[in-house]
């Protein structure tokens, strides 16, 4: 997506050889109108899916999920990182091991929200090792919904989580694949599919 792939090379800082910093547009502030592109790619890519609901986990996943739910027409559910006080057991749960901050944490989702005859599209706004995706399909699957794909904003592609998971068969979509990020420079690969 060229937008997308603009904004990374205009606004995104390079924080190491493998952190990519995009506070401005996705994971602080929020670019609408860009965000509402990437929910009509996505919804474009997935439209013949049948998707009955989108499963992302908070909080950057949500802007992207939203706004594609909003043109599928599904809703969104997302893991919450922290369990609150309203939400103790009816509970799917799984540990994701965080890329950026480098602890565990017990992801979960209200039995309320998934339900096995859901068509579920699961997304994210950064995929590296596939954790936070993997923790996704996990829930998913207690579940017992069926899930047609990932879909990411900005994949990390020499981190090894997309080949993870396409290596299991799941249909992954992201908007930018990442080739490298060394010297500070992003470069990007040529397809958004690998
Ligand atoms: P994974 O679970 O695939 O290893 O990492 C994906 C998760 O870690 C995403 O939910 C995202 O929030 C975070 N993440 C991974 N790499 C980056 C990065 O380079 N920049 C930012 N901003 N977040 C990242």
């Amino acid at each position: 997506m060229e937008l997308l792939k603009n904004k990374i090379i205009e606004e995104g800082k390079v924080l190491s050889d493998t952190v990519l910093k995009v506070d401005s547009f996705l994971n602080h502030q929020v670019d609408p109108k860009l965000m509402k592109q990437v929910g009509e790619e996505f919804a474009n890519k997935f439209k013949s899916a049948g998707i009955t609901k989108i499963l992302t986990i908070e909080s950057s996943g949500i802007a992207p999920a939203t706004m594609t739910g909003l043109e599928l027409d599904v809703p969104v559910v997302f893991a919450r990182k922290r369990k609150s006080l309203t939400l103790t057991d009816h509970l799917y749960s799984a540990e994701v091991y965080s890329f950026t901050k480098k602890t565990s944490n017990e992801i979960s989702v209200s039995k309320d929200f998934l339900h096995e005859d859901d068509i579920v599209l699961v997304m994210d706004d950064f995929l590296a090792n596939g954790q936070a995706a993997l923790g996704l399909l996990e829930i998913a699957k207690q579940a017992k919904t069926t899930v047609i794909g990932v879909g990411i904003v900005i994949e990390k592609g020499f981190q090894f989580g997309g080949k993870q998971l396409r290596d299991k068969g799941i249909r992954v979509e992201s908007l930018a694949i990442v080739e490298s990020m060394s010297d500070g420079k992003v470069t990007f690969k040529e397809e958004a599919r690998i």
